[in-house]
């Protein structure tokens, strides 16, 4: 599917969101990811293709992608996505992906590292969309100049009881005290992990301590920022 940049926003000093329009309606699960496209002269070993998870709920129509840029370091595609022009046509496709939401009735806790904030703005905002509110906990790892949404994250959780955020901000870095002490009844509810590879085996080992069972973590994690 061809998908058209409408328009390009700065989120913090390195990161930002490029709100794609799908030439045709299209729908997805809010924490699904999709694939982009972006042909490029001389494409380093990274190649042409990444996925993304939609940072933008369902109900907005447009599908909108967040991420990081390191502009020494950086691969071709991503210096070739920065310079996309807005009016300019790339290919999306196999949207999919199971970091989504299950049971509404279950309680979560709601881990972010970093960029990994993406499927959580997402789902959030698809919840309230839908009128739903099972209890959420989101735990956001972040630097204090890189808090990516916080706007949009305090909005929603000064106007909606359901859901605490707590923002560990480094060098403070989760462990097993933090979460037991801002999620008391940690061990009734489902953790979902997003965040770079190294975050998320980490807070993996963390929560194998405090015994929580594999079948009650779901994780996604996003390669290439190692
Ligand atoms: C399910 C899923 C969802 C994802 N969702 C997101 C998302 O929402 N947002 C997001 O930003 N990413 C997401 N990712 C990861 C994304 O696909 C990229 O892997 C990631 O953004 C890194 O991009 P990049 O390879 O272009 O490297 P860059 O971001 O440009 O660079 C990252 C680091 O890699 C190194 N590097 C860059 N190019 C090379 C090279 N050619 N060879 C060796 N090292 C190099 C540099 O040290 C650089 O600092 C997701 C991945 C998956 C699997």
């Amino acid at each position: 599917m061809k998908v058209t940049l409408i328009e390009k926003i700065r989120e913090t000093q390195d990161i930002y969101s490029f709100i794609f329009k799908p030439e045709k309606q299209v729908t997805w699960e809010a924490g699904q990811h999709i694939f982009l496209k972006i042909p490029h002269p001389n494409p380093d070993n990274r190649g042409i293709i990444r996925h993304f998870t939609i940072s933008s709920a369902p109900f907005e129509k447009n599908i909108s992608i967040t991420s990081r840029f390191d502009i020494e370091k950086g691969s071709s595609f991503k210096k070739a996505l920065l310079k996309l022009k807005t009016g300019s046509a790339v290919e999306a496709f196999n949207l999919r992906g199971n970091f989504t939401i299950k049971d509404l009735k279950a309680k979560y806790v709601f881990i972010a590292g970093g960029i990994g904030i993406t499927p959580y703005r997402s789902i959030l905002l698809d919840l309230i969309n839908k009128d739903r509110s099972p209890d959420i906990v989101l735990l956001y790892c972040c630097k204090a100049e890189g808090i990516i949404f916080k706007d949009i994250l305090d909005e929603m959780e000064n106007k909606y009881k359901w859901l605490k955020i707590h923002y560990i901000i480094e060098p403070k870095l989760i462990n097993g005290e933090i979460i037991k002490n801002k999620v008391p009844d940690f061990k009734e509810r489902i953790f979902y992990i997003s965040g770079p590879l190294i975050m998320v085996k980490i807070v993996e080992e963390i929560l194998s301590k405090l015994n929580i069972g594999k079948s009650s973590i779901l994780k996604d994690y996003f390669p290439g920022y190692e």
